[in-house]
């Protein structure tokens, strides 16, 4: 039996960022990959490095843990889609229920060219923050798309290879729950200020539940899982996103 080695898909956001703590919990041998496809601010990508080195620095056992990091370029995602993550447009809903800043085809592009890249570097699981719980329906990130990209993934490369997604099932509350269970307070404070997960690419003031516009929905949605998971850590604290933290 082969030891479970993991690549980690890493944008340098909430959801990859716990992700990549909890591979590291698991797999002896981690390493970390992402994409630059043209989105239209780069921030994302720019806050990596530092979200890599924090996570060194959180254990000793986590440092030598996580190895090499692999940067693809996928541009051409960038030229042969239209939506608001790679286009100068407003954030909106289209007529078939989605939002525009869904990029067709990108987690199953994403997942092709990690399970090409853990092939080459005998990595045997792909681990992904693909959630169907409070997203906003994007087809790429269900469980059964997930299912069905790992049996063509197996089919296709002839290989054992698992896809791995540990926040499918949880709610943003649940997934910062999930960093304090991993790494302690001290994850969930790096994840706050270091990881970044705004559409518009804003960095700006630190909140209470870390960088960002604040307007957008990935903004909206992380505040409003962050005040819920403080909500549940201290009942008498915080009850919504408006408010300051109570001491
Ligand atoms: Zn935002």
């Amino acid at each position: 039996m082969p030891s479970q080695t993991a690549l980690v898909l890493f944008s340098g956001g909430q959801d990859s960022a716990t992700c990549l703590a909890w591979a590291l919990a698991r797999y002896e041998r981690v390493e970390t990959i992402g994409f630059d496809y043209g989105q239209r601010h780069i921030v994302e990508l720019t806050v990596r490095p530092a979200v890599l080195q924090k996570t060194r620095e959180m254990s000793a056992d986590w440092n030598a843990r996580l190895r090499e990091d692999h940067m693809i370029d996928l541009s051409v995602l960038g030229e042969i889609s239209d939506t608001a993550l790679t286009s100068n447009v407003a954030i909106a809903m289209q007529a078939n229920g989605l939002p525009n800043t869904f990029v067709p085809g990108r987690n199953l592009l994403f997942l092709t060219i990690a399970a090409t890249v853990a092939y080459r570097r005998g990595l045997n699981v792909l681990v992904g923050g693909m959630c169907e719980t409070d997203y906003s329906g994007y087809p790429d990130c269900r469980d059964e798309t997930m299912k069905a990209m790992e049996k063509a993934l197996q089919l296709g490369m002839a290989t054992p290879m698992a896809i791995a997604t540990p926040l499918m099932w949880i709610d943003k509350a649940a997934t910062w729950k999930l960093a304090e269970d991993l790494g302690g307070a001290a994850l969930v404070e790096m994840i706050r200020t270091e990881t970044h997960t705004c559409y518009l690419g804003e960095r700006g003031a630190l909140h209470e539940w870390g960088h960002g516009c604040g307007h957008c929905p990935a903004c909206q949605l992380r505040a409003r899982g962050y005040a819920q998971y403080r909500g549940a850590v201290n009942p008498e604290g915080i009850t919504g996103t408006s408010q300051e933290p109570g001491g």
